[in-house]
């Protein structure tokens, strides 16, 4: 806290890390002598940098552009980019401290890094989302590679952008280093499935929750948040898998379709023309609008918490459990708060943490990084399977977790625990670095 005021949503992930792993600590007194926890809450680099660019108007616009080097004790840095006017250092260091674990639990070998600009995407040309990519990264590109650090997409950073970066470091590096982005386009590098990837992961992970318990997602109401990339593939798995999602929302409301969203409809809107979810109502007979308002009002069996951090809180839980929730994963990094994650695992529901249940994109990202190391390309149906292995991996890996320190069942203890031991034993292994 002393060393890092004001960072709010850092320590809010350090905190929930941490207080967890006590009957971790009591077991490994090494990681303690190792001075591991002091050494982990660093940052092995941070770069912050201005990132100046010409608008429509020719009026020149300034942002601040970031990356996280946080652990690169298994692997290269590895880590979105978030273009979002909330995006700060607070927000970076919490993402990338929480992909730390995320990573090392995917059992791939890749560190954990994240990074961002405070830029906001909305409303702004393919022109000017080109120029601010361009400037991004003539300042980034000193900073990564594919054995170094290697970024991907997060809010506000999908497949446009990624393109643009790439084109950009291309050019500035006289080489065709495929791997130093992924969820590149399909083209030209990209591995299939990178896109679906986050959303249908977690939805995989919920299956292997539900199953344990002898339950699955057949005829069930999954109440989904978001509308972007991660909630559109957790609303496409659902209902391929016998379920129906009944919502989708952005930060000005939600939609609400008994009959199941339509994920065509949802794509033309929110892929193709960038558009708002409020005209999901406006072209679907028989669904509705509600402005402001939380989407965990809408009674369901499952939530997918699929937008940003702390999006559920104390009454969204309350809402939840009312609705007769069962089980939430989420697919969002942290949108549930500390309270929040509290209430709803004392009341008996299956709770699975980002860190598990959204690890599915990074572990599709790891799959690009081998396609473009050994110039490789495998198809839709192969690469799916090797992502419903890896969520069956990373739910086994921290289920047994839970278990072996004590509290089977307790995702949020069993995942931190998981990935913390596979770090925390890289880390001794390789001395004070
Ligand atoms: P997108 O930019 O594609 O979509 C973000 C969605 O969340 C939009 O519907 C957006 O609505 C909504 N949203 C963003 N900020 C807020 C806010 N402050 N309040 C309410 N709604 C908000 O991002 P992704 O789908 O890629 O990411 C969503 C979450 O999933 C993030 O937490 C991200 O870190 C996490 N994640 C993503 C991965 C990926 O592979 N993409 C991998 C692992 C985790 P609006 O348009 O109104 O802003």
């Amino acid at each position: 806290e002393r060393r890092n005021p004001n960072e709010t949503e850092f320590l809010q992930a350090v905190h929930e890390v941490l207080d967890t792993l006590t009957p971790v600590l009591a077991e490994h007194p090494e990681f303690i002598e190792g001075d591991v926890l002091d050494r982990l809450v660093e940052p092995e680099r941070l770069v912050m940098f201005r990132v100046p660019w010409v608008d429509d108007e020719n009026r020149v616009r300034v942002n601040r552009g970031y990356r996280v080097q946080f652990n690169s004790a298994l692997g290269p840095f590895k880590g979105g980019l978030r273009f979002h006017p909330s995006v700060n250092l607070s927000v970076v260091k919490f993402l990338g401290f929480e992909q730390i674990f995320k990573n090392a639990l995917t059992g791939q070998r890749i560190g954990g890094g994240k990074g961002g600009a405070d830029f906001d995407p909305r409303g702004r040309s393919d022109h000017e989302v080109m120029r601010f990519c361009q400037s991004y990264m003539t300042e980034l590109y000193r900073y990564i590679g594919s054995q170094t650090d290697v970024p991907a997409g997060d809010i506000g950073v999908g497949g446009r952008e990624i393109g643009y970066l790439f084109g950009q470091y291309r050019r500035l590096t006289n080489g065709h280093e495929s791997g130093v982005l992924t969820g590149k386009g399909t083209g030209w590098g990209g591995a299939e499935v990178r896109t679906q990837a986050t959303g249908y992961g977690a939805v995989f992970f919920a299956q292997e929750m539900l199953a344990r318990t002898g339950d699955g997602l057949e005829g069930r109401r999954a109440i989904v948040s978001g509308s972007g990339n991660v909630a559109i593939y957790v609303i496409e798995k659902v209902s391929q898998s016998g379920g129906r999602a009944i919502t989708a929302s952005d930060s000005s409301g939600y939609v609400v379709d008994e009959q199941g969203i339509d994920v065509e409809l949802l794509k033309q809107i929110k892929e193709v023309e960038r558009g708002r979810i409020s005209e999901y109502a406006e072209r679907r007979p028989g669904s509705r609008y509600v402005a402001g308002g939380a989407v965990w009002e809408v009674p369901g069996d499952l939530a997918f918490p699929c937008a940003t951090q702390n999006e559920l809180g104390l009454e969204g839980a309350r809402s939840l459990l009312d609705g007769g929730v069962r089980a939430v994963a989420e697919g969002a990094n942290m949108p549930t708060t500390p309270e929040a994650v509290a209430l709803l695992q004392q009341s008996g529901v299956l709770f699975a943490p980002g860190k598990a249940a959204n690890a599915g994109g990074v572990a599709t990202s790891a799959l690009e990084m081998s396609q473009n190391a050994s110039r490789d390309r495998w198809d839709f149906a192969q690469s799916e399977e090797r992502l419903q292995r890896i969520m069956r991996d990373v739910h086994a890996a921290s289920y047994d977790a839970s278990e072996r320190y004590g509290r089977p069942g307790d995702y949020v203890l069993g995942a931190n625990a998981a990935g913390f031991v596979t770090v925390a034993r890289a880390m001794l292994d390789q001395g004070v670095v």
